[in-house]
């Protein structure tokens, strides 16, 4: 049997950490959630530290992953949290299981009531009234237009929304399902597809997780097992997260369900692009954390701004990371800040900062100062 993975306190995971990046604080690394979790497993209180005290420091985690890809022995930091997370459930956990429960009803609402409370709030108020007022803001002016090459896809497609997709930003399914239209592709009828279950499956809320797979899984079998076309980094990668066991041990069905999800702008590649006059001086693209290696949306993003594209900056987290902002936004802010400080350092006043995220977009618009707009790339079309 091999021998179980171990921390090598190699220091690997501070080069990619995020937070690490941004605070320089050491105890928020990998390597000292590892460091710690040690401690506690070897029951050594030498130092000092209670298994509330690690928890709650462990669970400072942004779910980026990044650690995992950069470290030689695949230690896992977001596995490690989901799992604390998982064991110790408390009134954070609580708070955002009611958010993503009932997006259609609370959305709105709070929506509405942040506009009426006061310009400044302490935390965890503040911030997440800005968060509020970004989930539903559309400050850009559209810039561009695709025209789509038509597809001769057989198969049906479906779009699957996300939760931002479906509940806030409606604008930016409506415009995906123009686009798809424009390809001539066979759109199945909307369909009530629950969360893709990453929100869930970070926060430790895996039955949550498991119940949304089940019911997607369920609902794409129902429409014949369409293309499902995607807009949202963090949804594409909570879908393709979903493991042989979440189809019964299945392995046609599970390659099947791999192959049919398709990010959107992985379909626009070759459309023509016409630009407006209001075209921006310049453009950054920022990528998510969950970015597939064949990040397509950056590509597209390119391919519209062309020579107006800066060059795109890796290893920027936008701080977001699911439940911690409500757990610790300060942190979140930080992290946020420092990554829009990279991507405005050597942008002319009015540049755009672009993503695929949903995530992302919403972190980037409640902090972007100054004369600096972000958006989805959705956002620039007309
Ligand atoms: S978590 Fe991995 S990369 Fe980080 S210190 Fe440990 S072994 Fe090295
Ligand atoms: S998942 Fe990201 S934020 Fe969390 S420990 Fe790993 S690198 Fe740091």
């Amino acid at each position: 049997m091999p021998a179980p993975k171990s921390c090598v306190q190699c220091g690997k995971c501070l080069e990619v950490c995020p937070l690490f990046k941004a605070t320089g604080r050491e105890e928020l690394t990998p390597r000292a959630k590892f460091f710690l979790e040690s401690i506690c497993a070897g029951d050594d209180q030498g130092a000092g530290l209670s298994e509330r005290d690690f928890k709650s420091l462990a669970s400072l985690c942004l779910s980026c992953g990044r650690c995992e890809k950069n470290c030689p022995q695949h230690m896992s930091g977001p596995a490690l949290v989901t799992d604390l997370r998982a064991k110790s459930k408390g009134f954070t956990q609580a708070c955002w299981d009611l958010w993503l429960k009932n997006p259609g009803l609370l959305w709105p609402m709070a929506a509405v009531l942040s506009k009426f409370s006061p310009e400044i709030l302490p935390e965890p108020f503040g911030s997440a009234r800005k968060r509020m007022q970004a989930l539903f803001s559309r400050s850009l002016e559209p810039w561009a237009d695709l025209v789509p090459q038509a597809k001769f896809e057989e198969r049906k497609v479906m779009l699957f929304k996300g939760c931002v997709g479906r509940y806030a930003r409606k604008d930016w399914s409506i415009k995906a399902e123009r686009l798809m239209d424009g390809m001539g592709l066979i759109r199945g009828e909307d369909a009530d597809f629950s969360c893709c279950g990453s929100s869930y499956g970070s926060a430790g809320l895996l039955e949550r997780r498991n119940n949304s797979r089940a019911k997607n899984i369920e609902v794409w079998k129902d429409a014949g097992r369409p293309l499902l076309v995607t807009f949202c980094a963090t949804c594409l990668k909570g879908l393709r997260e979903y493991s042989l066991a979440d189809f019964a041990g299945d392995e046609e069905l599970y390659e099947s369900w791999q192959e049919c999800l398709t990010p959107l702008s992985s379909l626009l590649l070759d459309a023509e692009v016409k630009l407006r006059e209001n075209v921006p001086e310049q453009v950054a693209y920022h990528k998510p954390c969950h970015a597939p290696d064949d990040d397509t949306d950056q590509k597209l993003v390119g391919l519209i701004a062309a020579e107006r594209m800066l060059p795109v900056q890796e290893g920027l987290c936008c701080g977001f990371g699911g439940i911690m902002q409500l757990g610790a936004p300060e942190l979140s802010k930080e992290v946020g800040d420092y990554s829009l400080a990279q991507h405005t350092k050597c942008m002319k006043s009015g540049g755009q900062i672009l993503s695929g995220c949903s995530a992302c977009v919403i972190q980037l618009v409640s902090l972007v100062k100054d004369d600096y707009f972000a958006a989805h790339w959705l956002d620039i079309l007309k």
